[in-house]
């Protein structure tokens, strides 16, 4: 058995890197900057007001109540072509420019307007109220290094920098297959004895979906090395990456090591973790294979230990792995030393400190007890005990609140 770490090194080590590409805005999502950004401009790119209300000159309103004169009314969009002489105010709108003269903004809250005077009944800073320019961004700042992931919010960024065409790495595609005569699809009548739904491409799909990937549905393929063989050589023809799931145990029909042994080759198999102890690593021509384990969270553990990060790496992202925080653990706990123990717990907040309890069932096949948690708990090799007010590392694969 491989110890976790180092197989997540060697699988990293081994994943090839995509090609870099222009690609659309509003195609962007997901996908990581092969270059880093630079500010062409400032952002914003002029002062402006933070609030609706008036522009001032500050001395203007060292002692207050302090009458002024309204000379304009600017709207977001416009410019003023007055100049705020001492003793003069313009009204002003959220974002738009300060007019020349006025260093300050009094928000409309705290004013009184009678015709064209203004009475202002608060005094303000220098400057309070106003937005600089380049108050987010300055020109020549770097704003994203090469390497950065691109959320919806980073595409605003983009977007208010006039970068309508990032140069990010393209988008793998990645097969999705799982194997075993007893798996029906999952809009089957209730199964027959003997035969069960295939959950694991819901999942495996929809984890790929979120990480922004292209899949390909590669099915279901019974316990026939020939027919295994077949899908996958395809598969690894057509895609950059192809995942698996069952097959890779002791069983006496787990075909997938002996066909990805006679494709190409098997760079590892089994690694010391629980769930996901019987998983295969290796790649068929160039394509690397992922060989999940059958178990439902057994796969769902090694995709998040080893294809996501995987996957994020081939992209050229700079942080591939899950956020990690340090909780409690709320509750005893028997883990097996000899492996890092993946435990699905919920999360809660208690006199200022995260408490993870166990969210259901432990076993490799309680798919719903991972639907229900949070995050994965990672008990290390050598524990065998975790006692409640222990400290546990949580890998946080969703937010707290999003159950
Ligand atoms: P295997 O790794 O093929 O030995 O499968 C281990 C366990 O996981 C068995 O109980 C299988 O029935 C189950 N299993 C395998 N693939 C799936 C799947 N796609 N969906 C749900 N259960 C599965
Ligand atoms: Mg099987």
């Amino acid at each position: 058995m491989k110890p976790r770490v180092e197989a997540q090194q060697d699988v990293l080590a081994a994943m090839p890197r995509l090609p870099a590409v222009h690609v659309p805005l509003d195609l962007a999502k997901g996908l990581v900057l092969a270059e880093p950004v630079v500010a062409p401009h400032d952002v914003p790119p002029f002062p402006n007001s933070a609030m609706d209300g008036y522009a001032v000159r500050a001395d203007d309103i060292t002692t207050v109540p302090a009458t002024l004169r309204v000379v304009d009314e600017l709207a977001a969009g416009s410019v003023s072509q007055v100049i705020v002489e001492p003793g003069t105010a313009v009204e002003i709108m959220t974002g738009a420019p300060m007019p020349a003269g006025a260093d300050t903004v009094v928000e409309v809250e705290v004013t009184s307007r009678d015709g064209d005077r203004v009475t202002i009944g608060e005094t303000r800073q220098v400057g309070a109220n106003v937005r600089p320019a380049g108050g987010d961004m300055r020109a020549g700042d770097l704003v994203f290094e090469a390497g950065e992931r691109l959320s919806a919010v980073h595409l605003g960024v983009l977007a208010s920098l006039g970068v309508v065409e990032p140069y990010v790495s393209t988008r793998p595609v990645v097969a999705v297959v799982s194997t075993g005569d007893e798996l029906l699809p999952p809009n089957s009548p209730v199964p027959p004895p003997g035969k069960i739904r295939d959950a694991n491409r819901a999942s495996l799909i929809g984890l790929l979906g979120d990480l922004g990937v292209d899949t390909i549905d590669g099915g279901i393929v019974g316990d026939d090395e020939d027919a295994l063989r077949a899908t996958l050589l395809e598969l690894a023809m057509r895609a950059d990456v192809v995942v698996t799931s069952g097959g890779v145990s002791m069983g006496v029909f787990d075909y997938v090591k002996q066909v990805l042994a006679d494709l190409g080759e098997i760079a590892f198999w089994k690694v010391a973790m629980q769930p996901g102890k019987p998983f295969a690593f290796g790649r068929i021509g160039d394509t690397p294979l992922f060989g999940l384990p059958g178990n439902p969270v057994s796969s769902v553990v090694s995709f998040e230990q080893f294809v996501r990060p995987a996957l994020l790496q081939m992209m050229g992202a700079r942080t591939v792995f899950r956020p990690r925080t340090w909780a409690v653990m709320g509750e005893r706990v028997k883990t097996n030393p000899a492996k890092d123990v993946f435990l699905r717990v919920q999360t809660r907040m208690e006199d200022g400190l995260t408490v993870a309890v166990r969210s259901g069932g432990q076993s490799s096949n309680v798919l719903s007890a991972l639907a229900h948690a949070d995050a994965l708990a990672i008990v290390p090799v050598g524990t065998g005990v975790v006692e409640p007010g222990d400290p546990v590392m949580l890998e946080l694969f969703r937010c707290e609140g999003s159950r």
